[in-house]
């Protein structure tokens, strides 16, 4: 088996994680109620997503299927 031929320091290891960082998930606007929400999502204030309420949408879209 390969093995490291030196240790590392703490502050060498310290060093390499201070690039291990979260990102900010991108964030837009409401269209209807202009609260900040995820892309793609349903806006979590008024539950608006194109321009439709979340349970209308989905109601509607049940009854277009049958
Ligand atoms: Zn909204």
């Amino acid at each position: 088996m390969a093995n490291p031929k030196r240790r590392h320091s703490h502050a060498r290891g310290a060093k390499r994680r201070t690039h291990y960082k979260l990102e900010l998930p991108g964030l837009s606007r409401c269209t209807h109620c202009g609260a900040q929400t995820l892309p793609h999502r349903a806006c979590p204030v008024c539950g608006y997503y194109k321009k439709r309420k979340y349970e209308v949408a989905i109601t509607a879209d049940m009854a277009s299927q049958d």
